[in-house]
């Protein structure tokens, strides 16, 4: 009977696990953004179009483009001349 109850933990474990021990979101990304600053997002926009993270943990992708950025920084990124 003991034996019956570790294994049932176990398939649980491995089929759950995955997903829920990633706590990444678009949010988070968002604010990853954010911490980045402005100067770095902007040049990272200049030189490449977009911005992508890359989950480590389960993979997922999360792309941002110049208007995605805009929104999140409330400003225009790319404006040069903003105070
Ligand atoms: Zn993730």
């Amino acid at each position: 009977m003991h034996r019956l109850f570790h294994e049932f933990d176990i398939t649980i474990y491995d089929s759950e696990s995955y997903e829920f021990m990633c706590q990444c979101s678009q949010e988070k990304t968002e604010k990853m953004l954010l911490l980045l600053g402005e100067e770095e997002v902007k040049d990272i926009l200049l030189e490449q179009g977009s911005i992508q993270f890359n989950c480590g943990f389960c993979g997922k992708n999360y792309v941002f483009d110049a208007e995605d950025v805009n929104e999140i920084f409330e400003f225009d990124v790319l404006e040069e001349n903003r105070h």
